[in-house]
């Protein structure tokens, strides 16, 4: 196995608020692999963005980073000044946001931003920077006349489009899509997803994939990772996953999205709701609404099982599988 292009390791991040820290990422152990798809699930609030913000480092206040550690390539980002950081953003780790409109400015053109973020972030000379913007405009499927736009005159599917464009502009080795396609109609999605994934495979880049659509997630994935209430329930291949999940939240969660599949059963949702944060459940946090919980789950928190070399489940429940 090559050494991971991101590793974090027992990361932790509070939102320090008037009625005390709200803990949104508790303890996470993740790695990426070079040129590998890890796709984030879990339902709403259960810390995904706050993950993908702290890698970065471009958490929000009230947010802080209060333990743990992130190593991007080895270097210890948690320790970087900014100085270095911003050599490591974009050129590092670039990331598309769910509405492209959040990282493009609406006063310049998209040219204008393209030649901004790789001259003051690559420095790349103007003329160089002029062609590649009109390269990666080609290769994110704009025609290249549309540079001279300006995002409000883009459709929602074209500015999503300039926001990868963007992130790919300097050849980063891991790319962050959060929620990239859920503002846009399903037929676009589809597409931009395709895109991506070809852009992907042609480059070699890394991506860690965030989205609420589990089914879109197993098809665009090598890996997924399942969070829950801040934590990390399971993590493991993609397809052994969708055949064989280890973990009670993930079998879930799979049976509550409609499948890609025509003639697949009907979903049927979690019960219950996931807990707030502020005061999560003892023991395991998805007992209240686990169906095999048993009493030791309310008061012990579970394990981390190796059910086999790259598929961990975090549940009393999990066995390592019979080789
Ligand atoms: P979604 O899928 O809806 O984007 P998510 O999984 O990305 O959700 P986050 O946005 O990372 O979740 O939020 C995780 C948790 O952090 C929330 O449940 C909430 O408790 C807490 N949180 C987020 N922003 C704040 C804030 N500004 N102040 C206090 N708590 C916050
Ligand atoms: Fe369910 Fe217990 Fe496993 Fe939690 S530890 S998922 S409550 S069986």
């Amino acid at each position: 196995m090559p050494d991971p292009v991101l590793s974090v390791k027992n990361l932790c991040v509070d939102y320090i608020t008037g009625q005390g820290p709200v803990r949104a990422v508790d303890h996470v152990t993740l790695d990426v692999q070079p040129g590998e798809i890890l796709g984030v699930a879990g339902e709403s609030g259960s810390g995904k963005s706050t993950l993908a913000q702290a890698v970065l480092r471009i958490l929000p206040p009230p947010a802080v980073i209060s333990g743990g550690s992130v190593h991007f390539k080895g270097q210890d980002l948690l320790a970087m000044g900014e100085e270095a950081l911003r050599a490591v953003r974009w050129r590092g780790i670039s990331m598309v946001f769910q509405s492209a409109m959040d990282s493009l400015n609406p006063v310049l053109t998209v040219e204008e931003q393209l030649l901004d973020t790789m001259t003051a972030h690559g420095g790349l000379s103007p003329e160089v920077a002029r062609t590649r913007a009109a390269e990666l405009f080609d290769m994110v499927n704009i025609p290249v006349e549309r540079l001279g736009s300006h995002p409000h005159q883009l459709s929602g599917g074209m500015r999503q489009r300039v926001g990868i464009a963007l992130a790919l502009a300097l050849e980063p080795s891991l790319v962050i899509l959060d929620e990239p396609t859920t503002a846009l109609d399903v037929m676009v999605e589809a597409e931009i997803l395709t895109e991506i994934k070809e852009l992907q495979q042609r480059l070699g880049f890394a991506v860690i994939f965030i989205t609420h659509d589990l089914a879109r997630m197993l098809q665009f994935s090598d890996r997924v990772a399942v969070f829950y209430a801040a934590r990390l329930a399971e993590v493991g291949d993609a397809a052994r996953l969708q055949s064989a999940p280890g973990h009670p939240y993930t079998r879930g969660l799979l049976g509550s999205f409609p499948s890609l599949h025509p003639g697949s059963e009907e979903p049927k949702s979690i019960p219950g709701s996931p807990p707030s944060l502020r005061t999560p459940p003892g023991g395991c946090r998805f007992h209240p609404r686990c169906p095999v919980a048993e009493p030791r789950c309310q008061t012990e928190t579970p394990p981390a099982v190796s059910i086999s070399s790259r598929h961990v489940a975090v549940c009393h429940l999990a066995t390592p599988r019979a080789s």
